[in-house]
């Protein structure tokens, strides 16, 4: 018989995928039996207008048939069939959407898993078999037809005995390697696995022999071989479902089924949106963060299913990164199944899909956050940290979005492990109040220890305590909420006084001006001015900052890998109430030299209050006992 060769595209995606390294070899089943799917969609089309198929919708079915002994799987379905012509056509060449997007990128690497994802049909075959052979008869037609091939060499095809109009795939496993064990394929618990996994939904049964032993009818002790037949698939997706047939258990359960997560999710978002773009949507908010969930390893996104068959695991780009923590699936009849990663990036109603679905997770974030605060705060303790980010990232594209659902600790909560929401707080704001404060540290300890914090608050206003490192840049991108500005009480103005203590200050600054002068030179240059400060209250010092940057900024940037160091523009602030001021008043004149010590000594005390590294505490622990002796 003559060897046909495939044409030079398919060749050469034929031997990309035959020396594919990639691991999802699994989803040749995926494709053969979508294929089959799509047969049988064919003809079923066919019978409501032609009698002459003499099928009605319940007749059409889909087979699995393992052979161990002869290492073979064959697919089989009762669809349309092809003619000799279509054979040579859609077996012969890769012409389809998936492959000509394929084609187009034109990047046949072993890093395109584009094979993975998406599958290239019937060619996927060639992954697990060393030997397909189709045989084939199409409705309407008397000759059945084989094709056979093995692979790159190419492919033969002759007439065959085949009584019923349909298609039967046999796939002859390559050989277990120490990698690769394909003979797994041939196990009834894996073959259900996949089916439950990427094909449950499809329309049709899906059907398998299962052999049991059973216990005699009667008898205690002695066996007898059963065969049933099993469908595998269930057939309606879950999501196709009326909400209100489901229980929260059914949504739990698929969750723990599907996502491989033990604990119950905190929620489940179950939408049908038909419009611009119809898609089904099943969506799960996880009780508490995967293991991974803030490394650079985990990977977010929901899994896509075009009309029932899944294309993509995780398809990132219908998740925004605020949202990544969520789980979950689409289902769209406006997808097509052999879309490319490529093409899928651009494709309008899949950006159409992610915007809307990014809506309704706020709205239910939002919801929750009304009627059930303590599974919000939950949620917040788990997920918080990546809003805040969303918050802050992209020059805060999203921080509209986004900022009624953060929660920050607060001086108006009522303890320590409390948290506010902005609205909240700025329900509480007094009528005279201009800011919204807040103070940044390591703790809500810390953060309400600051001498500035402990003013503001003695004033009657509430202090956010801003306890993690992203949350001091979140609040700088929000800039304001409903109106009001954010400011830190460790910086500049805080808004507190009247004219006239703002004038009677400034005067004692500059009364103070040769004193400060002296002062700054003693400490070489570490801080850039030094001044007299309403700020504090019964505290001798404190450090501030102008300028944008915090000195709590300062901390978190310092700490990250990119190796530069900021710094920010520091200013050493002394109370003009604490006796220490006029001591040092006194040395101005009497000791210029100890003057400069107690600057210094004044300088690490306010770094210690802000919870700042002292230069060197050995330094520092020797002035100390100088003084004291
Ligand atoms: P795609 O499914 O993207 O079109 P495939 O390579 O999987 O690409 O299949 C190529 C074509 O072969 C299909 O479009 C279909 O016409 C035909 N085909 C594949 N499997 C079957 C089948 N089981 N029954 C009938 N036709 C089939």
């Amino acid at each position: 018989m003559e060897q046909k060769q495939f044409q030079a595209e398919s060749k050469r995606m034929l031997d990309l995928m035959i020396h594919s390294i990639y691991t999802h070899k699994e989803i040749f089943l995926r494709e053969l039996i979508s294929n089959a799917s799509d047969a049988i969609d064919k003809l079923y089309f066919r019978s409501l207008t032609d009698d002459q198929v003499g099928k009605s919708r319940d007749d059409f079915y889909i087979e699995i048939t393992p052979d161990k002994e002869k290492r073979t799987l064959t697919i089989t379905d009762n669809g349309i069939g092809m003619t000799a012509e279509e054979l040579e056509q859609n077996l012969g060449v890769i012409a389809h959407s998936g492959s000509r997007a394929f084609k187009s990128e034109n990047t046949l690497d072993e890093n395109t898993d584009i094979i993975g994802q998406f599958g290239v049909g019937f060619y996927s075959a060639f992954m697990v078999a060393k030997r397909v052979t189709v045989r084939t008869k199409a409705y309407g037609s008397d000759t059945a037809y084989e094709w056979q091939s093995e692979g790159v060499e190419g492919y033969t095809v002759d007439t065959c005995e085949k009584s019923d109009v349909g298609t039967e795939i046999v796939l002859e496993l390559l050989d277990d390697t120490d990698d690769e064990k394909y003979s797994e394929f041939l196990e009834e618990f894996r073959i259900r696995q996949l089916i439950k996994k990427y094909s449950d939904y499809i329309r049709f049964p899906i059907r398998m022999e299962i052999t049991r032993e059973k216990l005699k009818e009667g008898s205690e002790t002695e066996y007898e071989t059963s065969i049933d037949v099993e469908t595998l698939n269930s057939m309606t997706p879950m999501w196709k479902k009326n909400r209100n047939e489901l229980t929260d258990e059914d949504y739990n359960n698929f969750y723990r089924e599907k996502f491989f997560d033990y604990t119950e999710p905190l929620l489940h978002i179950h939408n049908r949106s038909e419009g611009t773009v119809t898609y089904n949507s099943l969506l799960y908010i996880p009780a508490k963060a995967p293991y991974d969930f803030y490394t650079k390893d985990y990977e977010k996104g929901l899994q896509l299913f075009a009309s029932g068959v899944m294309i993509m695991d995780k398809c990132a780009d219908l998740l925004p990164d605020h949202f990544s923590f969520v789980r979950g699936l689409v289902d769209s009849e406006d997808l097509s199944l052999n879309i490319s990663r490529e093409m899928l990036q651009h494709d309008r109603q899949l950006k159409l899909i992610a915007k809307s679905l990014e809506k309704s997770i706020k709205n239910e974030l939002a919801k929750l956050l009304k009627t059930d605060r303590e599974k919000y705060t939950e949620f917040w303790k788990a997920f918080g940290i990546q809003l805040k980010f969303g918050v802050y990232n992209n020059f805060g594209a999203n921080k509209e979005l986004l900022q009624d659902l953060l929660m920050f600790h607060s001086s108006g909560c009522d303890d320590a492990e409390g948290f506010t929401t902005l609205a909240e707080y700025v329900t509480r704001m007094r009528e005279d109040q201009k800011y919204i404060y807040y103070a940044a540290g390591e703790t809500v300890t810390r953060c309400a220890g600051l001498p500035a914090a402990e003013l503001v608050r003695d004033k009657g206003y509430e202090v956010l305590y801003l306890t993690e490192n992203v949350d001091e840049f979140a609040i700088q991108m929000l800039m304001k909420y409903q109106d009001k500005e954010f400011k830190n009480v460790s910086a500049g103005d805080l808004g507190l006084e009247s004219e006239e203590d703002k004038t009677a200050l400034e005067e004692k600054n500059a009364a103070a001006k040769d004193l400060f002068e002296e002062m700054q030179k003693a400490l070489e240059g570490k801080v850039k001015a030094v001044r007299l400060s309403n700020r504090l209250k019964n505290h001798a010092v404190c450090l501030s900052s102008d300028g944008q940057l915090s000195l709590e900024m300062e901390k978190v940037l310092n700490t990250m890998p990119t190796g530069q160091k900021v710094q920010a523009e520091r200013v050493l602030e002394l109370n003009p109430e604490h006796p220490v001021f006029a001591t040092l008043e006194r040395l101005l004149s009497e000791d210029k030299e100890k003057l400069g010590k107690y600057a210094d000594l004044l300088y690490q005390q306010a770094l210690l209050i802000e919870g700042m590294p002292v230069e060197d505490p050995v330094a520092l622990s020797k002035m100390i006992c100088d003084l004291m002796v």
